[in-house]
């Protein structure tokens, strides 16, 4: 399959140059891009896309997400806690979830994603109640083939119960040899090839909900099956105060004790950091995935995410789990990350440009991705194309790029196109074959099931 996006008002290539091309062309042949710009300009191809109300960028990259949450979005009760009170509240409806709740939680963070221009998202699960069935992760890969995104889910876990002096209660957690065997079992189906449209990495859950062996013993399957590893570290304060209080350690610290630092590790949150912190990630090429909305929603902090890109850390952008964002709309998220860098000094404010080298070509370098992220000869063909055109760009087209996260991203707009490997998976911005409102309708079923049996109906 060929695909020609003709004279496209704007290509911003995200290469390292950081080059946009005006009325520019883009040729994708198979699964690569094959030109851009003036040799792209008189290809033929199979399908032709008239550009002339377009901006090209790269796909997004989403580096952390918990699918499952999108079933208790908005929960009352939960609306305006902070992460522990807040997880407390959730665990005990969590611990119902099963399979067919999973697949369609999934389906429906996976089809926001897609419709906000992500091409590539990672998912943090972590949650394997004994009742369901223990192959929860393949129930997402089904669902994230099925919708043409390309998915490098994480396999979770938590092994420190209550009962240990964990925060879960011990009903959610697993002991460690069933965790280590599923992630085991899972490593063989993870693809290492370049654009692979599937990569699993591992991902126990955070410092107060694993044990430190869990941790360590992770990270030596990870590194022995060439996997990378995540997990959520210094997000609150009270995840400090505890951090100090059980392992005589900040968060950083006891994680990089049990060798959880490196160009394979990236962490979710990193909001309470030091100086010596932030050096410390640059240096060992640590990677950071941003969640603003979820930081702000749960009154977590501000990351000093420009401290962290001039130490030379990899920064990607992420939507967090939908029980703290609500959403999954990775371009809305942007928009608040440059929104949310103008709460800090002058210094460490953040631009346009910046912001969307990180939510693509940063997601990307953070999952270990570098044949994405940029439109570049020979790279994977991963893009989405904005419409131009709309109200919410009215009066917003002298810088198309800086517009469309300044004034377009407002109105969290749909990609006119998606294009995943290649292949047109969002297409006048509908998902073929994804029937949006019956998917809503089994959605809000799903959710209503799952509360009504952590009610004990
Ligand atoms: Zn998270």
């Amino acid at each position: 399959m060929s695909l020609l996006i003709r004279r496209a008002r704007l290509l911003a290539t995200m290469d390292a140059a950081g080059r946009r091309l005006e009325d520019a062309s883009l040729l994708i042949e198979g699964t690569r891009i094959a030109a851009v710009g003036a040799a792209a300009e008189r290809a033929s191809a199979e399908r032709v896309i008239e550009g002339a109300d377009l901006l090209v960028t790269p796909g997004l990259v989403n580096t952390h997400h918990h699918l499952y949450q999108t079933l208790t979005r908005a929960l009352p009760g939960a609306q305006d806690a902070s992460l522990f009170d807040w997880l407390v509240h959730h665990y005990p409806i969590w611990r119902h979830l099963d399979a067919d709740l999973l697949a369609v939680a999934t389906r429906t963070g996976l089809a926001e994603l897609l419709l906000s221009g992500c091409t590539l998202t990672s998912d943090h699960h972590y949650l394997f109640p004994t009742e369901a069935a223990a192959e929860l992760i393949d129930v997402q890969i089904g669902v994230a083939r099925e919708l043409g995104i390309r998915f490098q889910p994480t396999r979770g876990s938590m092994s420190l119960g209550k009962s240990a002096g964990g925060l879960p209660p011990d009903s959610v957690c697993q002991d460690e040899a069933s965790i280590l065997a599923d992630c085991r079992r899972l490593a063989t189906l993870s693809d290492p090839t370049p654009g692979a449209m599937l990569r699993i990495d591992l991902a126990p859950c955070s410092p107060f909900s694993v044990t430190p062996a869990t941790l360590r013993a992770t990270a030596a399957l990870a590194r022995e099956a060439g996997l990378r590893l995540h997990t959520h570290v210094a997000e609150t304060l009270d995840e400090e105060r505890y951090c100090l209080a059980t392992f005589g350690a900040r968060p950083v610290a006891h994680l990089a004790a049990q060798g959880w630092t490196g160009r394979d590790v990236w962490y979710a949150h990193a909001v309470h950091l030091h100086d010596a912190e932030i050096a410390l990630l640059g240096r060992t090429g640590t990677g950071v995935a941003h969640c603003p909305s979820s930081n702000l929603r749960l009154g977590s902090g501000t990351a000093r995410i420009a401290e962290l890109l001039a130490a030379g850390a990899p920064v990607g952008l992420a939507v967090d789990g939908s029980a703290s964002n609500d959403g999954s709309h990775l371009l809305a998220e942007a928009r608040l990350m440059l929104l949310l860098s103008r709460l800090r000094e002058r210094a460490h404010w953040l631009g346009a440009e910046a912001v969307w080298r990180v939510a693509t070509r940063g997601g990307a370098a953070v999952l270990g991705r570098p044949e994405l992220g940029s439109l570049e000869p020979g790279q994977t063909a991963d893009l989405a194309l904005w419409d131009l055109g709309g109200l919410e760009m009215a009066g917003a087209q002298a810088d198309p790029l800086g517009g469309l996260l300044l004034a377009g991203a407002a109105s969290a707009p749909r990609p006119r196109f998606v294009i995943v490997n290649g292949r047109v998976v969002v297409d006048e911005g509908r998902i073929p074959g994804l029937d949006e409102r019956a998917q809503a309708a089994r959605h809000n079923a799903a959710a209503a099931a799952l509360l009504e049996r952590a009610r004990g109906r």
